[in-house]
């Protein structure tokens, strides 16, 4: 009777690892196959780990490389009417605009700046004021005492 017990009670054991062992079991998220193994596995193999790695490696080199060129692009955009206007007029918004300059990205936005109702918008070593009866008006390191 003993043996016979301790059989029906591995017996119960390996039916629920199996079931655990099918319950846990998850699919790729490179290839979408079945893994196989230990439960803290994440890919069916070290292909698919490092395909997968490569390809979010890729996508964040990517949305970084079009941040950088458009926040370079404004930077370039403000330096060149900095030397044009000298911080003494204002320039046209639209002149910024046909140029390519893009109003959504900046490093920081100062709100109200001055109390005037106007943003400060800080790119790089240089910011602005749009001012929607006037213009834009360049600044250039005054955020930066230490560059001067
Ligand atoms: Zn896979």
């Amino acid at each position: 009777m003993g043996e016979e017990y301790l059989h029906s009670i591995l017996e119960i054991i390996n039916k629920s690892n199996m079931r655990e062992l099918n319950n846990t079991s998850k699919t790729c998220p490179q290839c979408g196959g079945q893994i196989i193994g230990r439960s803290d596995r994440r890919f069916c193999a070290s292909q698919c780990k490092n395909a997968w790695h490569y390809a979010k490696t890729k996508e964040k080199d990517r949305i970084f490389d079009t941040v950088d060129r458009v926040l370079h692009k404004n930077r370039d955009i403000l330096k060149r009417f900095y030397q044009y206007s000298q911080e003494t007029r204002y320039v046209p918004m639209n002149r910024f605009l046909s140029r390519g300059f893009d109003l959504n990205y900046y490093h920081r936005i100062i709100m109200n700046q001055n109390g005037t109702g106007n943003n400060l918008y800080v790119i790089y070593d240089f910011s602005y004021v749009h001012d929607h009866a006037k213009g834009v008006k360049i600044f250039y390191r005054w955020m930066f005492p230490s560059l001067k």
